[in-house]
């Protein structure tokens, strides 16, 4: 029989947890035909998540989950999720609900009668979203689309289900500043796409502030593109032509009309343009070498603390 691994995150998630658990249960209930392994990672939650969890393994088989030792935010998860994985398939979903499990049999019946290698779910609609934080997503995908090779979908979710191949694929992709939404169209294989209505949370808050979400559309784009090393570049170029006329321009006019000394407020608001397109540059190199420094320390993606193999153990003794 085949296997299928959801792998959750979960973050202070103590009020959907329960929630989620009857969900996940009744779409397994309806796939008799596949087993399920439930891999709840816990990633530094402050709340009773972890206690949730090792009642629920106690109870249930299927559940194992992994604790880490602090938070190391969603992508450290989902990274040990797909590491620790054992199913044949492998799922994520968010703990909130609103990734709806309910879409599972039809993901499943893709991958295993269409021949597809990957379904990945994409919202249609950012209902219940404040319009200012959709209007900058919308931006944001227009504008790394235009500067990376690699094709971003608007809406997508990290919620999917993937055959073995491509988790194995995903995994062997062990860099340290991980960016999925690119890692999954980076792999490649054949992906369908399938859409759904945005669901609003069950429970609890999100963890993504509007200033959280502004740092990582920037690492989406230093992971995807180098095109800001580009711009800086061009932009230096552009500069240096524009000086060299205004040059010629002062010169053609000093010898024409003398030179009375006027026009340094110009100039200060000049210096002041100048300079900051310098630090503007030096910053965008400085994004991309601060990235590279983190890769070459080659630090632990995730630390684990617990698992529930550990609680088996204690039970024996
Ligand atoms: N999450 C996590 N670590 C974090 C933040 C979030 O594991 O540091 C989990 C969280 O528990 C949830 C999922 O990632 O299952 C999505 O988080 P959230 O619902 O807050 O994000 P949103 O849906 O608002 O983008
Ligand atoms: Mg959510």
């Amino acid at each position: 029989m085949n296997k299928i691994t959801v792998i959750v995150p979960c973050y202070n998630e103590q009020e959907s947890l329960p929630l989620f658990y009857q969900e996940i249960i009744k779409v397994s209930d309806e796939m008799k035909k596949v087993d399920f392994e439930y891999l709840f990672v816990n990633d530094g939650s402050k709340d009773k998540t972890l206690d949730i969890l090792r009642d629920l393994s106690k109870k249930d088989k299927r559940v194992r989950y992994i604790s880490f030792s602090r938070n190391f935010g969603k992508e450290a998860a989902m990274y040990a999720g797909l590491e620790n994985a054992t199913g044949d398939y492998v799922t994520l979903m968010d703990v909130d609900l609103q990734d709806p499990p309910s879409l599972l049999p039809e993901m499943y019946r893709l991958i295993v009668e269409e021949g597809y290698d990957s379904v990945g779910t994409r919202r249609v609609t950012r209902k219940g979203e404040p319009p200012i934080r959709s209007f900058f997503a919308r931006m944001f995908y227009k504008i790394i689309n235009k500067m990376s090779k690699i094709e971003m979908v608007d809406g997508a979710r990290d919620y999917r289900l993937m055959t073995r191949q491509v988790v194995d694929s995903i995994v062997s992709l062990g860099e340290y500043n991980r960016y999925s939404k690119g890692l999954f169209s980076f792999v490649g294989f054949n992906t369908k796409w399938i859409e759904f209505e945005n669901v609003e949370r069950v429970a609890g808050e999100t963890k993504w502030s509007f200033w959280k979400l502004f740092i990582y559309a920037i690492e989406g784009i230093v992971a995807f593109s180098t095109a800001p090393l580009g711009i800086a570049a061009i932009m230096g170029i552009i500069f240096c032509i524009i000086s060299f006329i205004a040059v010629i321009f002062i010169i053609i006019k000093t010898i024409a009309f003398g030179d009375p000394v006027s026009g340094w407020p110009s100039m200060v608001c000049i210096m002041f343009f100048l300079s900051g397109i310098q630090l503007f540059c030096t910053g965008i190199i400085g994004q991309y070498l601060s990235k590279t420094y983190l890769e070459t320390k080659k630090r632990p993606i995730y630390i684990i603390k617990e698992t529930e193999e550990i609680n088996k153990l204690k039970g024996k003794k």
